[in-house]
């Protein structure tokens, strides 16, 4: 059985370092830094005691460094400090587009994932297009609708063009944009039945309330579709022309490297929680499949899995 040992009741002498987590002599200086930054909340943590049993050849000081070095990582990171292992749901929005086949080739089969499609991005070549989807079909993905033109999108589009949806002609034109969705993808895939089941509003859709309501979130899923929105985006970066400096790919996507990693953004600088839809948009990997996989290895390494969207649009 393992007992866990508190590193505040022992420290090793002449030093500051909890007993039983000596650095390597050649520790690496990030390593370093996150013991020397965070000695105060070193006290607080607890490490397994050595595992002297173990047949996988950690020396008594190598692994309870490793795992005390692991826990102040977590520690430090920002909105959600410690998170706990659990499943998060990607999901692509605005495909299929250049892009598709890099987060495709990054999810390998393995990870799934819900794509949200808009017809018209790639409407001028129907024969990728339906590849692509069958590709995502075939790879155990789901698929949602994202409307047919991706139009309106920002909040004040939307008032306008669609109002509180009392205009039978404004409600019928919010429906069609759904519908006319529905019915191209059912065309190019030769699909009698209904594709989708799940929908998100392109934009600002899912946070205009009129009235108090949220109007076209609550007429979506009059539709029969469960609106799924998000808790946590990523995406990646690029060399701004003009200033020649890194910008990322959203400017809300602010926290550039996200843990580290090159080229890729975030609109938070720790982790998301267990059960969080996360949002990324296909166009925004063309070309960067090795990003993604970094993406979904660091979310794999700190305990996450993926999950699929269930039928009312919830992570499980
Ligand atoms: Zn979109």
């Amino acid at each position: 059985m393992r007992t866990r040992l508190a590193l505040a009741r022992a420290s090793t002498p002449g030093t500051n370092r909890p007993a039983g987590v000596s650095p390597p002599a050649r520790a690496h200086p990030e390593v370093r830094r996150i013991l020397h930054s965070s000695r105060s909340r070193i006290q607080r943590q607890t490490v397994p005691e050595p595992d002297t049993s173990s047949s996988h050849g950690h020396g008594n000081t190598t692994l309870p460094y490793r795992e005390a070095v692991e826990a102040l990582e977590r520690d430090r990171l920002g909105p959600n400090p410690q998170p706990a292992a659990g499943k998060v749901c990607l999901t692509f929005d605005d495909g299929p587009q250049k892009g598709t086949e890099d987060c495709l080739n990054a999810l390998a089969g393995t990870v799934p994932a819900t794509f949200f499609l808009t017809g018209k991005n790639m409407a001028s070549d129907p024969t990728e297009q339906k590849r692509l989807v069958e590709r995502i079909l075939s790879e155990g993905h789901q698929i949602g609708n994202h409307t047919y033109t991706h139009d309106p999108q920002a909040d004040a589009e939307y008032r306008k063009t669609y109002g509180d949806l009392s205009d039978p002609k404004k409600l019928a034109q919010f429906e069609d944009n759904f519908n006319k969705n529905e019915a191209y993808f059912r065309k190019l895939l030769g699909a009698s039945s209904p594709i989708f089941s799940l929908a998100r509003l392109p934009g600002d859709g899912r946070f205009v309330t009129i009235g108090g309501k949220l109007v076209y979130v609550k007429q979506t899923e009059a539709m029969g579709m469960a609106h799924v929105g998000w808790d946590f985006e990523f995406g990646t970066s690029y060399i701004s022309k003009k200033t020649k400096k890194e910008v990322p790919s959203f400017p809300h996507l602010k926290h550039l490297p996200w843990q580290g990693i090159d080229g890729v953004s975030a609109d938070h600088s720790g982790f998301p929680s267990a059960g969080n839809v996360v949002l990324l948009h296909d166009r925004h990997w063309n070309g960067k499949q090795a990003k993604l996989e970094a993406v979904i290895a660091k979310l794999k390494s700190t305990g996450f899995g993926f999950g699929k969207l269930d039928s009312s649009g919830k992570c499980a």
